[in-house]
Parts: C-alpha cells; sequence; structure tokens
C-alpha cells in the first residue's frame, strides 16, 4: 500500500460508480481486500447501464431494470457509499474535494466518471438544449417531453401544432437514442389515437454520414432505416446556437435554421473540467492519459477507466464495452498495488461487437464486416444485457 505522511490506514477511493467501478466493486465484494478501507464516491446511488438505456426510453425496460444499485453493490464489497460528486482533486495533501463541502481522503485514488457532452454554443444556447449526460439528467427532461407529448396527443385536433424533436449528434448514441425516442412517442399517441404525423423528426451531425465510425454497411443500413422512419438528415451541419424553440448550424451547403421544442445533444464528449483542472495528464479532449496499467501518466497511486480515460498506447471510442472490459484489470490492479506487486497490463480489444437498436426492439449487429440485422438480434442483445445486469442483481450470499 503507498505510504502517507499522514500514516492513516490505507483508503482506496473510488470517484464514479461507473461500468468499471461496478466491476471493481464485484470483484472485491468475491475476495475481499485486506488492509485497505474502500470507498466509493458517486453522485447518485443508482448508476444507468448504458447498453440498455435506449431500451429504457423505448419503453422495454424499466428503471429498475436498467440501474445498478450502488449501495448494495457497496454493502457486498464493504465499502463505504457517499452520494456526493467530486469537484476537485489535491494531489499533494491525496483529497478528493466534494461539491457538498467535504473532503475524501486517498492513498490510492481511481477515477470512472464518464464523459461529458461538448456543447460548443455560443451565449446562452447551451441552456437550450438537452445533454444526455448526466443521464440522470436526461431522464428529467425525457420524463418531462413524455408527459407533454401525451397532453398534445390528447388534445387531438384541438391542438394540431406539430412536436418538433432534434438530435445533435450521429454517432451511435445519437441515432439509437432517436430512434428509441421515436418509438416510444409514436406509441404513445398510437394509445391515444393521435396522429403520429405530428411528431417531426431531425438529426443533425457535423460529420459527412451518421456513424462514422462504423462501417459502410452499417452506415448504410441505419440511412435506410431513418428515412423509412421518417427522419430528416442534416449531414455536415454544426450547429452552433440554439433558442427558445430553435437551433441553427453552419454547413457546407450554407447556414440553416429549424424550429424544435426539444433539442437533444449527444455529440462527441470530453472530460470533465476538473480532471484538466487537477493538472493531471490529459489528452486534447480533457480525458486522462492512461498506460496499459491504468495508472494515470506519471502518477502511481491514480487510475483511471472507462471513458474519462485515454489509452495512450491503444486509442479506442468512447463506448461503454471498453469500460466494463477495463473493470477486472483495474481490480486486479489494485489489490497488487495495496499488496506491493507488479502491476499487470491490459490491452483493449481492437475489434469488437456493436449492438445497435433500432427502437423497434429490433438490432443491428456488427464486427469487422460482419452484420446481422433483425428481431432476433435485439433478442440476443437483450439476453447479453440482462446477463451483465445479473452480475450485480443476484450477489452471491445475497437476496436480490
Ligand atoms: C444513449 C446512449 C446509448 C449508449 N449505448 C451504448 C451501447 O449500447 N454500448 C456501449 O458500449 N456504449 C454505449 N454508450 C456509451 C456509454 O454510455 C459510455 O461509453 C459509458 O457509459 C461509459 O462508461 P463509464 O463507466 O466510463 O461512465 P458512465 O457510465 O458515464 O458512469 C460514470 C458514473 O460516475 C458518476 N459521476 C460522474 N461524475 C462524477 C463526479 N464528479 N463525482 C462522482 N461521481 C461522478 C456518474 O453519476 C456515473 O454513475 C451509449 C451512450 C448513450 C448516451
Amino acid at each position: 500500500m503507498p505510504s502517507h505522511d499522514s500514516g492513516r490506514p490505507g483508503e482506496i477511493l473510488l470517484v464514479g460508480g461507473g461500468h468499471s467501478h461496478v466491476i471493481v466493486l464485484r470483484e472485491l465484494g468475491l475476495r475481499p481486500l485486506a488492509g485497505a478501507r474502500l470507498t466509493i464516491v458517486s453522485i447518485a446511488a443508482r448508476t444507468p447501464y448504458s447498453g440498455m438505456l435506449p431500451g429504457y426510453v423505448a419503453g422495454h425496460y424499466d428503471f429498475d431494470q436498467v440501474h445498478i444499485d450502488l449501495l448494495r453493490l457497496a454493502a457486498f464489497a464493504g465499502a463505504r457509499f457517499v452520494a456526493d460528486e467530486v469537484i476537485g482533486i489535491d494531489r499533494g495533501a491525496r483529497l478528493a474535494h466534494c461539491r457538498s463541502g467535504r473532503s475524501l481522503p486517498w492513498d490510492l485514488l481511481s477515477i470512472n466518471v464518464g464523459s461529458t457532452p461538448r456543447i460548443d454554443l455560443g451565449g446562452t444556447g447551451a441552456a437550450h438544449v438537452v445533454p444526455v449526460k448526466p443521464i440522470s439528467g436526461f431522464n428529467q427532461r425525457w420524463l418531462a417531453l413524455l408527459q407533454r407529448a401525451r397532453l398534445l396527443a390528447a388534445a387531438g385536433s384541438a391542438a394540431a401544432q406539430p412536436l418538433t424533436i432534434a438530435v445533435v449528434g450521429g454517432g451511435a448514441a445519437g441515432v439509437e437514442l432517436l430512434l428509441a425516442m421515436q418509438y416510444r412517442l409514436q406509441q404513445e399517441f398510437a394509445t391515444l389515437r393521435a396522429d403520429p404525423e405530428r411528431l417531426r423528426w431531425h438529426l443533425l451531425t457535423r460529420d459527412a454520414d451518421i456513424l462514422p465510425t462504423h462501417s459502410r454497411t452499417v452506415r448504410q443500413q441505419f440511412r435506410r432505416v431513418l428515412a423509412a422512419r421518417g427522419v430528416q438528415l442534416h449531414l455536415a451541419a454544426a450547429v452552433d446556437d440554439a433558442g427558445a424553440g430553435w437551433l441553427q448550424w453552419q454547413g457546407t451547403n450554407g447556414a440553416g435554421r429549424l424550429a424544435a421544442d426539444e433539442v437533444v445533444w449527444v455529440t462527441r464528449a470530453s472530460g470533465a473540467p476538473w480532471l484538466r483542472d487537477s493538472g493531471l495528464a490529459v489528452d486534447d479532449d480533457g480525458f486522462l492519459c492512461v498506460g496499459e496499467t491504468l495508472q494515470v501518466a506519471d502518477e502511481a497511486h491514480i487510475f483511471a477507466a472507462g471513458d474519462c480515460a485515454s489509452m495512450i498506447d491503444h486509442p479506442r471510442e468512447k463506448a461503454g464495452v471498453f469500460a466494463v472490459r477495463m473493470g477486472r484489470p483495474l481490480a486486479g490492479n489494485l489489490r497488487r498495488a495495496v499488496a506491493g506487486g507488479k502491476l499487470i497490463h491490459f490491452r483493449p480489444q481492437r475489434r469488437w461487437l456493436a449492438l445497435i437498436s433500432t427502437g423497434d426492439r429490433c438490432a443491428v449487429a456488427s464486427r469487422g464486416t460482419f452484420l446481422a440485422a433483425g428481431r432476433w438480434v435485439w433478442h440476443w442483445k437483450d439476453w447479453i444485457d440482462r446477463r451483465f445486469m445479473r452480475l450485480f442483481a443476484d450477489l452471491p450470499g445475497g437476496s436480490a
């Protein structure tokens, strides 16, 4: 265990209840760590599993099915759970400062706080869009939108105005979220016998195509789906301002503007500002630079995993699948660091199975040149996702 000038007992502090830390807690619960005190601090006691989030929005899962109970998991791991938001760290004093004013000590620190959507809008533009992260904030806005759509649908022809929803960001998360929202709202309209044509959908991306990190066949498949669902696609459209009920963009074909009742922001992400302010090594996007041991560059006592970490020698896109894969090596290295052992090296896979749902209980699977689509793919994805969630619901020795 790293010694600390104060001589206090070994403190391991996990910051953020992300996909890597839930695996760490499970691992440390299965094989308890001797000689150290474990604390996890996270904003909320329920942490969302991103793979099932679009399914929640589409109405296929309820809130509990897509959230992991950190309180219960922490108890399983013998860890203290603190509900708070870390807003800065003092590396010299080895303290993490929280929004509530409290400070948490650490001898070993591990950071798994995800990413923050980058909203590069001038003036007050950012106040008029709904960022998808933090998910808890997005969920509140989504529930409000759902209610608004229901009222509009229930008003029937007395309120014939359309409801226009724009999603900014053409990556997998943006496309998947739009299709999930559309499916759900159309179901609500159908239930209330309202005309779904009153729902209008726009997807905007600054890139020349949607899903730029996916294969050509995946892109074609989703362009077809979006066209069939009546989604207006705005490619090479860089949104640069938004206000109450509108947004505007600059594009290769000139500037554009559209009226939108809700603008959901799912663009390229960056690291939380406090990571940069901490003086730790960060890349151009503000993500912590980590080596194969998952230690932050030049920091023996600070680890990072998931979206907030960029592996210096193995750059990968931001995806929950990598955050999950980092969990076990991270747990192993925290254990070795406490015991003073040699750390192991982790190399993320180069090719991975991407499973993107189309909202309607169908999904597209791709890996390299392999592509499969349909209802059975959704059932396969559903099986994988439920199996993952059971890891935290069916804890050995605990009741679900
Ligand atoms: C709609 C949508 C769908 C997606 N679908 C998929 C998918 O199917 N497959 C896939 O691989 N990826 C998917 N992604 C990407 C995926 O969400 C991220 O890559 C993944 O969540 C990263 O996990 P993480 O553990 O790094 O962070 P997160 O999952 O964001 O977890 C971070 C945790 O830390 C907490 N936290 C944050 N800041 C602080 C702080 N300062 N102090 C304390 N706690 C803090 C948060 O409350 C949260 O619990 C999707 C993303 C979105 C938006």
